[in-house]
């Protein structure tokens, strides 16, 4: 039975292994075969495989349960499992050829999203003048580990597939590649890169159980939460995109998106299942970040807030009003609504802007406010139904001057418009304020009387409402 050199601090068994292959000048099936007495040869020959461990701990002359836990990724892989899964899982590895293939899901697990083996190339550099040969660092292939956490130096990804099959006798040294990431992700991902590394040789202690609450009371404590307050999962996934940087999280899969989000599940303290490790490791370096607050604001707040818009948009239509006064311009509802940035609003939510429709109301009793062309449109007296503007009824002699009228009266045209403010006689103001008078009141056919009793109920009404009212009168009682 051959004996190999054991594995370095953070180095993976199938690193330990190629190692030895080189060192023998032997082929990888034949290392691994020396000594072997079993019936089956089921090894696990991937880059992260480790089975039957048993066997290769005996190559490497050191207790299986040492190489487990400092040589594979089962402890960062299990750190924060139920611990059923992690008895399982370390049950199976220490177990014979068989159990080892139980290993799969949380190997699986542990690299998802990293296709490529990767190193640091001032580790290399150091390996090379201490040891003669570089080495495959377990901690620079976990997820998370996007820097070196010993030099600071952007880990470089090679072409070598981390979840293939196929056995390549490459060191480090060896290798070209690329930046794992492009650009500067910044110090935090030194700290990432660090808590990966200790979760990588926390050895086989139980894995870690966190209350459900674990972190929503971290953040409520910090003041990221309000207590009784749901998250707000939008602005909590833009604030971790924005702490933790978008370029870092795309190189992990773990850019936060929608209410299903893995923040949204941490923070939320509704995740039923245990999270992976590195989610874990990110969540604890987004919490150590200034505090911002993530409370969903309630139904209550955003009442209010309407209220706010609402003050807002009437000061805004009050502010155009005034000008349009000021100048002495006439113009329509719709006009100075658009001019006020609040035309959809209005027409939309006018119900919830109280006070944006006190200011309108006022405007549309003021002498400024021009009427939409249809509401200035009123019967003509005996036409049978055909209308007329007051300009064409003044020129169709059916709207008469207040000298006319006072005239018809017998009295002087100073008392007419003492009459009308008394509600005893329809006017109209048009053209330079001066009073227009009906000509059918005077004309006899029906008793004004009559007529006045009839405007004496529409008081407070508007004009045309009124003159279209008088006009009925006039025409059934002359009929
Ligand atoms: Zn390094």
């Amino acid at each position: 039975m051959l004996l190999l050199d054991r594995p370095h601090p953070d180095e993976l068994v199938s690193s330990a292994l190629v190692r030895g292959c080189r060192h023998y000048l032997l082929p990888m099936g034949q290392v691994l075969n020396s000594g072997w007495t079993g019936e089956d040869r089921l090894f696990g020959a991937s880059f992260l495989g480790f089975t039957p461990l048993v066997h290769l701990a005996n190559l490497f002359n050191m207790g299986p349960r040492a190489l487990l836990a400092g040589h594979t990724v089962l402890t960062f892989a299990t750190a924060f499992s139920e611990r059923e899964v992690w008895e399982r899982a370390v049950d199976g590895a220490l177990g014979d050829v068989h159990g080892g293939q139980a290993l799969g899901a949380v190997i699986r697990s542990a690299i998802q999203g990293l296709p490529h083996r990767r190193f640091c190339r001032a580790c290399v550099a150091d390996d090379l003048r201490t040891k003669g040969e570089s080495y495959w660092r377990l901690s620079h292939q976990l997820p998370g580990s996007l820097v070196c956490h010993v030099h600071g130096d952007t880990l470089v990804s090679t072409k070598l597939s981390i979840a293939g099959k196929g056995i390549s006798y490459d060191l480090p040294q060896n290798c070209q590649g690329r930046p794992c990431v492009a650009g500067n992700i910044g110090d935090l991902w030194r700290e990432v890169a660090a808590r990966v590394a200790e979760f990588a040789r926390r050895g086989l202690d139980q894995p870690v159980a966190l209350p459900i609450s674990y972190y929503r009371d971290i953040a409520v404590e910090r003041g990221w939460l309000k207590p009784e307050r749901d998250v707000d999962i939008g602005r909590l996934n833009a604030h971790v995109a924005a702490v933790l940087g978008k370029a870092g999280l795309a190189a992990c899969d773990l850019i936060p998106e929608g209410n299903g989000s893995w923040p949204a599940m941490l923070l939320q303290a509704r995740l039923k299942a245990p999270s992976g490790t590195l989610k874990h490791i990110l969540m604890e370096q987004f919490l150590a970040a200034p505090a911002v607050d993530l409370s969903h604001k309630p139904r209550g707040m955003v009442a209010r807030s309407r209220s706010d818009e609402d003050k807002t948009l009437a000061a805004a239509f009050r502010q155009v009003a005034d000008g349009y006064a000021k100048r002495g311009q006439r113009a329509a509802v719709a006009t100075l609504l658009k001019d006020a940035g609040c035309w959809g609003i209005y027409r939309h939510k006018k119900s919830s802007l109280p006070r944006l429709q006190r200011a309108v109301d006022a405007f549309r009793t003021s002498r400024n406010a021009c009427r939409p062309l249809a509401r200035q449109m009123l019967p003509v007296p005996g036409q049978g139904g055909m209308v007329a503007n007051r300009s064409g009824l003044i020129d169709g002699g059916h709207l008469i001057s207040g000298e006319e009228a006072a005239s018809k009266l017998g009295m002087s045209p100073r008392e007419l418009p003492v009459l009308h403010r008394k509600g005893r006689i329809l006017a109209t103001a048009y053209k330079g304020h001066r009073l227009w008078y009906p000509a059918f009141w005077f004309d006899g056919r029906v008793p004004p009387a009559a007529l006045e009793a009839a405007f004496a109920g529409l008081a407070g009404r508007p004009f045309p409402e009124q003159w279209a009212a008088l006009v009925k009168v006039w025409e059934a009682g002359r009929a």
